[in-house]
């Protein structure tokens, strides 16, 4: 079974092969993390993430980390919460196992998601954990070793520590 970690900080500064965005359709950056993450790779990233034409809700795609220190970066546009009744809790499985796939693929060992859709697209941080949790645990993995969940925020931290 996969290591789990959890730690509080900016997923930007972690030497990890890869850290997981939680992007948007367009994959052409926007606020937090996925601002942090454009900021900190640099032009390059932008470049790279232009030749997708976007992405599904629940897809991934997977760039080069540029100026990061993480190798790869892993764009997935989480749901936009409405009221758990519109897939949510689907889409954002797939967030995860589609990251957790493209990991797999690339030979990663080490891996670092952010909270998907915890921020601007409201889901409700423990359902959200929940998922990620579960959707991560359950995933069989060769290559991947390590799962770091990194949480920008104290009391993601504590949600992420109790569900664990
Ligand atoms: P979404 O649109 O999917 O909700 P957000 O970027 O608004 O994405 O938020 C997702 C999560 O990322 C939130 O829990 C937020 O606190 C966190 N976050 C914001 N900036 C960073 C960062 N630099 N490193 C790690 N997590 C971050």
């Amino acid at each position: 079974m996969v290591e789990i970690e959890v730690l509080q900080g900016d997923i930007t500064k972690l030497k990890v092969d890869a850290i997981v965005n939680a992007a948007n359709c367009s994959l052409l950056g926007g606020g937090g993390v996925d601002g942090a993450i454009h900021r900190a790779a640099g032009r390059e990233l932008l470049m790279a993430c232009m030749k997708f034409g976007g992405c599904q809700t629940g897809e991934a795609r997977i760039t080069p980390g540029f100026k990061l220190p993480a190798k790869f970066v892993i764009h997935t546009p989480g749901p936009i919460y409405n009221d758990g009744l519109h897939g949510e809790p689907e889409l954002l499985r797939s967030c995860y196992e589609n990251s957790m796939k493209l990991a797999e693929e690339n030979g990663c060992e080490t891996v670092a998601f952010s909270a998907i859709s915890t921020g601007v697209y409201g889901y409700p941080k423990k359902a959200a954990t929940e998922i990620a949790v579960k959707t991560v645990r359950e995933y069989p993995t060769q290559n991947v070793k390590k799962v770091i969940f990194c949480c920008f925020g104290e009391d993601m931290l504590k949600i992420y520590q109790k569900v664990l």
